[in-house]
């Protein structure tokens, strides 16, 4: 088949836009290295449980476009994900709330804390720790004293490997404080699991006859980049490429390595309903492991009389691991600059995606971008 457009990878940012070319009524060619499709989605059985085995995804967003798109393809149903954190031998939830307060603080103090803390922030149900380390009220830095040295501290070392100091604020940022009892991760319009899993939902998402899915197939096999223009299989390339890819392997690294935190998960299945009280417990000081999902609580697979949870270890990124989280400093933000510059010169070369553009992008942000994407592409 002769292709319209060239993609590489089958993560959400390179299928959905195989989905929308396809749709216009074009022939995708999409090459993903893995020998499956659905990038850090993919989900499959183990031991009768769906398990993700990139660790666990809920689907949370606030823009109608892409709910429309994804309901478009398949079914997806209602889904919160409540998480815990397990400090001092007992566990209270994430993002903390004030039942946290309740947990360690005796009921009069705790009371008092709650006072003050709304009294800081009038009208704000949630807040960065950060801010809250740099209150005026001495009771509420005391409250961030301990949130940090219990948990965002400890959590982001071992999560990071590198001083917290060193880190972007947004990911300090990323789970705030909530001076309400709001349980629940998230707080978005829409927060869901594809009804039948994510692989089948990738699988209807790349079933068009006009796409073609080349499985175990790495790109940068196949592509040799010659000044401003890219050579496919030898030959000048005619039609659109669209890389999500890690940016620097694009360029065979010639700047230096960006850098990403990798993952290891340890799998256990166990002969009992239910091991943990939320689908994710994260333990800030155990030694190795930031937390444990259950994956029978994501989604909610109940009555199978057993479980199978996962322990998540944090390692560096080495040759041979995945890259999963991009390490954001303003030594790699300049790096990854760089290469935009390269990209830049072109012109048919579109980047998309969290390992392409190189940041912390959840699912529907990255949809979004591939709507926008296929949009400039005129799809
Ligand atoms: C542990 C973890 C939990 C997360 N939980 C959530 C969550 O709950 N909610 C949420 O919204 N987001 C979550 N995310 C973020 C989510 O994983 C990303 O938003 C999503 O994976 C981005 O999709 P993508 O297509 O950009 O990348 P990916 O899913 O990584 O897909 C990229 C694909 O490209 C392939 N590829 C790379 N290089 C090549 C090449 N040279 N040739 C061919 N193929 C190539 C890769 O094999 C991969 O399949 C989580 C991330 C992690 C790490």
């Amino acid at each position: 088949m002769k292709p319209d457009i060239i993609i590489a990878g089958s993560g959400f940012a390179g299928s959905v836009i195989a989905y929308l070319a396809a749709k216009a009524g074009k022939r995708a060619l999409l090459y993903e290295r893995r020998n499956h499709i659905a990038g850090n989605m993919y989900d499959e059985y183990v031991d009768g449980v769906l398990v993700q085995r990139y660790g666990p995804h809920t689907l949370h967003t606030n823009r109608k476009e892409v709910m429309d798109l994804l309901e478009e393809i398949s079914g997806w149903e209602p889904y919160t994900l409540r998480a815990r954190v397990m400090i001092r031998g007992k566990v209270t939830p994430s993002p903390f709330n004030f039942k946290t307060v309740d947990d360690y603080w005796p009921p009069k103090q705790a009371e008092l804390l709650k006072e003050r803390l709304q009294a800081a922030f009038p009208g704000e149900e949630k807040v960065p720790v950060l801010r809250l380390a740099q209150c005026e009220d001495s009771l509420v830095r005391e409250y961030a004293r301990f949130l940090i040295e219990e948990d965002y501290r400890p959590y982001t070392a071992k999560q990071w490997g590198i001083a917290p100091e060193d880190l972007d604020e947004s990911v300090w940022n990323r789970v705030p404080v909530r001076l309400t009892y709001k349980d629940g991760y998230f707080d978005d319009a829409w927060e869901c699991l594809p009804k039948d899993g994510y692989t089948v939902f990738f699988e209807k998402m790349l079933s068009s006859p006009l796409i073609e899915v080349r499985l175990g197939e790495d790109i940068l096999a196949h592509l040799k980049l010659q000044g401003d223009s890219i050579l496919w299989d030898g030959e000048p390339l005619s039609v659109p490429m669209v890389y999500t890819g890690a940016l620097d392997e694009l360029f065979e690294c010639r700047f230096g390595r960006l850098q990403y935190r990798s993952l290891r998960f340890e799998y256990e299945t166990l002969e009992m309903e239910s091991y943990q009280e939320a689908c994710g417990v994260a333990h800030p000081k155990a030694k190795g492991f930031t937390r444990i999902t259950e994956y029978t609580k994501l989604p909610v697979q109940t009555g199978l009389g057993r479980t199978v949870i996962a322990r998540e270890y944090p390692i560096p990124y080495t040759d041979g691991a995945e890259p999963y989280y991009p390490i954001l400093t303003e030594k790699t933000q300049h790096l990854a600059d760089q290469y935009r510059a390269l990209a830049e010169k072109l012109p048919s070369l579109y980047l998309c995606g969290r390992l392409a553009e190189f940041r912390y992008y959840n699912m529907d942000e990255v949809i979004w971008a591939a709507m926008e994407a296929a949009r400039v592409l005129g799809f």
